[in-house]
This record gives structure tokens, sequence and C-alpha cells, in this order.
């Protein structure tokens, strides 16, 4: 199996929070996707033989691209990988650029899925974040992807924002779990260094949310999604059965994959390589066929490690004898110590944390590492 995922780099607004690689400008953007047809072109070897099982179209936001342009990459993806006619297709949207016509485009050309970046279904959290879309189209956009017939989506809600309280964070679970989604998204917010809040937050002019109330906002979402039968199947993912992220799984389980596009990042099982995060400077590399990428080889320390921090935040949790480095030794007193505190249970030899144990996923990792 392997996966491929095209980063488009082009918003409309800038979010405060965001730290992802993008552009607002629509400067060079017609040669920009043409050079990412050519890296596609180029590295689709890559994948060798490997049936892909997952597109992923992130960014940025891909949503507005002309329906046409999404289309094109869609075929040529075909045309040159070995494409299960299974594959889940995904498309991340922004609710302003949902329309009814757009969605009839993206459904006829083979899209299977939709992640819709709501964030948020108030209006002036929406205005604080700086999104582009205001809490009715938030609202309507759900109600188009419904009547399109797309039967797997997801929607992205923020939490822990600053002075939010749990009737507040209630409130947009509610909304969103009367609007029958499938499959959610819930993010804490992180002050991100070189963002528009990071620098608020330093000038004083916004307080960020306490630990413990972020905290208590965390185990809500638990106590809400399980309700309502959602599976709590990955730290920040929720999905009824049959709707999970195919191809975010993917990637917590160490399968291979290819990307395309400006800071894209590729994994071919043993070494990870990742593009230069400058539009400009990527697609002039591309056109001129010099570099514009680097690769590191990972050891199997690094690999271990790496796995340990994905994997525990799934409910699958990790098969400790399937490391490429055996961690069992050094951390027998540790993983005993874990299942005495109700952190953590072992499942015929998959290490799992337990809902309290989620709330330390990355230090739980962390303690386990393989030393190099
Ligand atoms: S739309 Fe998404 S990628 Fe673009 S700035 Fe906002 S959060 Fe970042």
């Amino acid at each position: 199996m392997s996966g491929l995922y095209l980063h488009i780099p082009f918003c409309q607004k800038a979010c405060t929070y965001c730290d992802f690689h993008f552009s607002t400008s629509t400067r060079g953007r017609e040669g920009l996707l043409d050079a990412m047809e050519r890296e596609l072109i180029q590295r689709a070897r890559e994948l060798g033989d490997a049936p892909v099982d997952s597109i992923y179209f992130g960014g940025g936001t891909p949503s507005l691209l002309e329906p046409a342009r999404i289309a094109a990459f869609l075929q040529l993806a075909h045309d040159l990988l070995r494409v299960r006619p299974d594959a889940e297709v995904t498309l991340e949207a922004n609710p302003d650029d949902i329309t009814a016509e757009r969605l009839a485009a993206w459904k006829a050309m083979g899209i299977t899925r939709l992640s819709l970046g709501t964030q948020s279904f108030r209006a002036d959290r929406l205005a604080w974040m700086g999104r582009a879309h205001d809490a009715e189209q938030a609202l309507r956009s759900i109600a188009l992807i419904a009547n399109a017939g797309f039967v797997s989506w997801t929607i992205d809600l923020i939490y822990g924002l600053p002075g939010m309280t749990l009737a507040e964070w209630d409130e947009q679970l509610t909304i969103a779990l009367d609007h029958g989604m499938p499959h959610l998204s819930a993010y804490a917010l992180t002050v991100e260094p070189r963002t528009a809040l990071a620098h608020q937050v330093r000038q004083g002019r916004t307080v960020p949310a306490d630990d413990e109330a972020t905290a208590a906002q965390f185990d809500h979402l638990m106590t809400r999604m399980k309700a309502a039968g959602l599976v709590h199947y990955e730290i920040s993912n929720f999905g009824r059965p049959g709707h999970f992220s195919r191809h975010n799984s993917s990637y917590w389980e160490g399968v291979p994959y290819l990307g395309i596009g400006p800071a894209a990042h590729s994994f071919s099982g043993t070494t990870r390589r990742w593009n230069v995060a400058n539009n400009s400077r990527y697609t002039a590399a591309v056109e001129k066929g010099e570099p514009f990428s680097e690769t590191e080889t990972l050891t199997p320390v690094q690999r271990t490690n790496e796995l340990l921090l994905t994997g525990l935040r799934t409910h699958r949790g990790v098969q400790l004898d399937a490391l490429p480095v055996d961690i069992r030794p050094r951390n027998e007193q540790r993983i005993v110590h874990y299942v005495a505190q109700g952190l953590a249970q072992l499942e015929g030899g998959r290490l799992v944390l337990t809902e309290r144990g989620r709330h330390f996923a990355d230090r739980i990792a962390m303690e386990l590492f393989a030393e190099a």
C-alpha cells in the first residue's frame, strides 16, 4: 500500500494561528501548479508497483483551485500510479469555497471524502481566528455537502481558545453532532512561533487558555464523542466505523507515501524527504531540473521513536515486539507503572493508552524512546 499527498500552498486569507506553508498571493499560481504536475511525473516511479490506497489534496486550501485543475491532478495520478479502484480521495475544503456546483464537480471527478475547515460555528471566534468564512457559511456548507451525496466527510474544530468555557465547547460539539458529522478532527489551539497569534501573545493582547481548561475540554470531547458512537481512533480524530481517515491512518502506521508540492514530505519506509517550503524557489527548481528537497535516512532508533510517537496516539497503540529496536528491556518497569497507574493497557503485546493516558501521549512516548 502507499499514499499520495498533494500540497496546494494557497489560501484566501492568513489565519492568525496557522504555521502551515501557504501564500495568499495568486502570483505564480499556475506556474507552480504546472511544476507540481511535473514533479508528480518525475517522481511517480518512487512508489514502484505499490497500489495507491489514498490520495489527499491538502494545503493551504485546495478547494480554491478551479475544479478542472484538481481533476487534471487526479487524472495524472491514475495515469502514472496503480490507484486502487476503491481508493480514498480526500479534498480539504474551506466553507467559503463550497457551492453546489463545485461539490457536483468534485464528486464527478472522484473525490470521495471532504475535510471541511470549519474550526468554529461562532462568528466572534471565526473573526478572531482571521478565517475567510463566517458562521452562516460554516453551517450552510455542511448542509450542501450532505445534499451533494458525500457519504464521508469530516469537520475540523478548535478548542482551548482563550476564554473558552466548557459550555461554549459543548455547544460547538452539539451543533456538529446535530448536523450528523461522521468524523471530527478536534485540535487544541497552540501558539506557534512566527504567527500573528504569537505576536498578539507577546504584546499581551491575547492570553492563551490555561492547560487545565484545555484538558477539561479534551475530556469533555472524549465523553461526548463516545456517547454519540464515534470511535476515538487517534488523539485528535473521532469517526464512526467505516469513516476513519485511511490516508492519515497510513501515516501513523508507517506506510510509504509520495508528497508533491512545496513543503510536502515523502516517506519511503526508510527515508524521509521534504521539499523546499518556498513557492517561487520550488517552481524555479522544478523548471530548471535543480534539487528542491532534502532527504534523511532514518536509523532504526529514529524509526522506533517515530512509531512510538504516532502509534501511542492511536487506539491500536504500538505492537512492542514489531518495533525496529526492542524497547522492552529498558522499559519493563515503566510499562508496569503506566498500567498500574491506569495510563495504559497491554493487549496481546500491544501497548495502548487509556483515556487518561491520552492526556500524556507525547510524554509517555518520549519516556519510552529507544536510545541511540
Ligand atoms: S485556511 Fe488553513 S492553511 Fe490556510 S491559513 Fe487558514 S488554517 Fe492555514
